[in-house]
């Protein structure tokens, strides 16, 4: 691995507009970063922005989150951007818990939303001089 930043992008497929809009509006820091991806969310953002260097894993229901997970443990990821759904029961929910369980324990700077997206790219991607 590199120096280069390392963030971890997945969203639940009704967030996955939310997530492509706002990799898309951070495409020029976001270029910067190594971005792992669950495998549809992953698809999504290279088709709308080829220029990011994306790693995708499997799609979260079949194991994927869980792979970004062992990411975290072996402290991998600068922060972990999950745009989960509030609205709609998942058969993966074990995953999901997983996944934010994990950025937790090992106090990972974490998103659920574009407005705590933008606090931590700003702040990871374009600190104050
Ligand atoms: P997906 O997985 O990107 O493969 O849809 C997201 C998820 O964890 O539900």
């Amino acid at each position: 691995m590199t120096d280069r930043l390392k963030f971890a992008l997945v969203a639940h497929d009704a967030c996955k507009p939310a997530l492509v809009d706002w990799a898309t509006k951070h495409a020029s820091l976001l270029e910067g970063v190594d971005i792992y991806a669950t495998g549809t969310t992953g698809g999504k953002l290279q088709d709308s922005n080829p220029k990011l260097n994306i790693h995708r894993f499997k799609s979260g229901p079949l194991g994927g989150d869980q792979q970004i997970g062992a990411l975290i443990c072996e402290g991998k990821l600068d922060a972990l951007i999950f745009f989960i759904d509030p609205l709609s029961p998942m058969p993966h929910d074990v995953d999901v818990k997983a996944l934010t369980r994990l950025a937790i324990v090992y106090d990972l700077p974490m998103a659920s939303s574009p407005a705590t997206a933008n606090f931590i790219v700003q702040a990871l991607c374009n600190p104050p001089a």
